[in-house]
């Protein structure tokens, strides 16, 4: 075992297929192992029977199949579980798991920290340690899964866990298609949502990408003034360079963007904010989703009356639109939205 060993996990299926014939196999051993990997999630190449033994053997000086390792889970009382993981090199990342109406979300983290600072975001508070690898990101997943009960798996994955994930395209990107492909893990890409604080360069590649997954915006505020002041990344792209982007969004065939708004009080909730909203939105195929907003000591901002939200909502109904309040998931265990900071507790 001189050299380094490669982690099959952040490897598409090609680049799987180029090993094995580097290693002197048949293409077709790519496909058996990224089978074992992804769709059998096995972490031993001694699981891997259809090999023969002296390949396994092989196998082992050149290749490596790893996960972040979970360190502690804890459980909220709606269900919602966080998970803190320990990546290779001892930096600690957070993803949740979510059951919701039948379904089990993942959302997972591209990023350890972020560097983009928004004001109602702990995560922000961490400021960018690092980006993660596609490995690292596909792990989550795998991770989490492993960790199942019987009959349980995961139906969806949002990817708004820590970080920006336009800010790491190439590793983003790559870890999708490892997920999405049907001789793996074989995740629907209509079951994956993307989201972004509004990086408008990533959101013009996933726009000239093939991916397909869903695009989340997290518009938040319906001035420049505001969004200046709570969103930083705004100053670099405004509101209407991204609401450009956003039009120009091929969306398949009923299907809808989605734009965030966490509700912040007397900052963004006003009628008039609703209003703006409406104008802004006008004639973009999309649903809005009005986040309540998670607080803890150690952000300035404080939560809209629920009164307010829902006023807020009417106003966007009244105008056609359709708009959801998230109910907080996890927030007793600082798993819900803008509260990951991957502290052990
Ligand atoms: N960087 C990406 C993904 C991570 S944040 C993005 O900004 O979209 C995932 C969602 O949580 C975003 O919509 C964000 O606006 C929201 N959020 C962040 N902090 C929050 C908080 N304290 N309370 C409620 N929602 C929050």
């Amino acid at each position: 075992m001189s050299r380094d060993r490669v982690d099959l996990v952040g490897l598409l299926l090609p680049e799987v297929e180029t090993l094995m014939g580097e290693l002197g196999q048949p293409r077709y051993r790519g496909r058996q192992l990224f089978h074992w990997v992804h769709a059998c999630r096995a972490l031993d190449m001694n699981q891997m029977t259809d090999l023969s033994k002296t390949f396994r053997v092989i196998l082992k000086d050149h290749i490596s199949i790893s996960r972040p390792e979970i360190t502690q889970v804890q459980r909220s009382s709606d269900g919602t579980r966080k998970f803190l993981l320990r990546l290779s090199d001892g930096e600690d990342i957070e993803s949740v798991l979510i059951p919701d109406d039948g379904r089990l979300t993942a959302c997972i983290s591209t990023q350890v920290g972020c560097p983009l600072a928004c004001r109602f975001c702990l995560t922000g508070l961490m400021g960018l340690r690092r980006n993660l690898v596609a490995g690292e990101i596909v792990g989550q997943v795998l991770a989490l899964q492993d960790r199942l009960e019987q009959g349980e798996w995961i139906s969806n994955i949002v990817l708004m866990g820590m970080g920006e994930p336009l800010l790491n395209f190439p590793q983003v990107d790559r870890a999708l298609r490892i997920l999405c492909d049907e001789r793996g893990a074989n995740f629907s890409p209509r079951r994956i949502t993307l989201s972004t604080a509004g990086h408008v360069v990533g959101i013009r590649k996933l726009a000239a990408s093939d991916l397909g997954v869903n695009l989340a915006v997290s518009l938040t505020a319906t001035t420049d003034a505001v969004r200046d002041q709570i969103m930083p990344i705004n100053r670099r792209w405004p509101i209407a360079e991204l609401i450009k982007a956003c039009r120009a969004y091929p969306l398949p065939n009923r299907r809808r963007l989605t734009f965030e708004y966490v509700m912040l009080d007397g900052v963004n909730d006003s009628r008039q904010d609703a209003k703006r909203l409406v104008g802004l939105l006008h004639g973009i195929r999309c649903k809005i989703n009005l986040i309540p907003f998670n607080t803890t000591p150690d952000l300035p901002d404080r939560a809209s009356p629920r009164e307010r939200v829902e006023a807020f909502q009417r106003i966007l109904h009244d105008a056609g639109l359709t708009a959801t309040i998230r109910e907080s998931r996890g927030w007793d265990i600082s798993a819900a939205c803008g509260m990951l900071r991957a502290e052990k507790a």
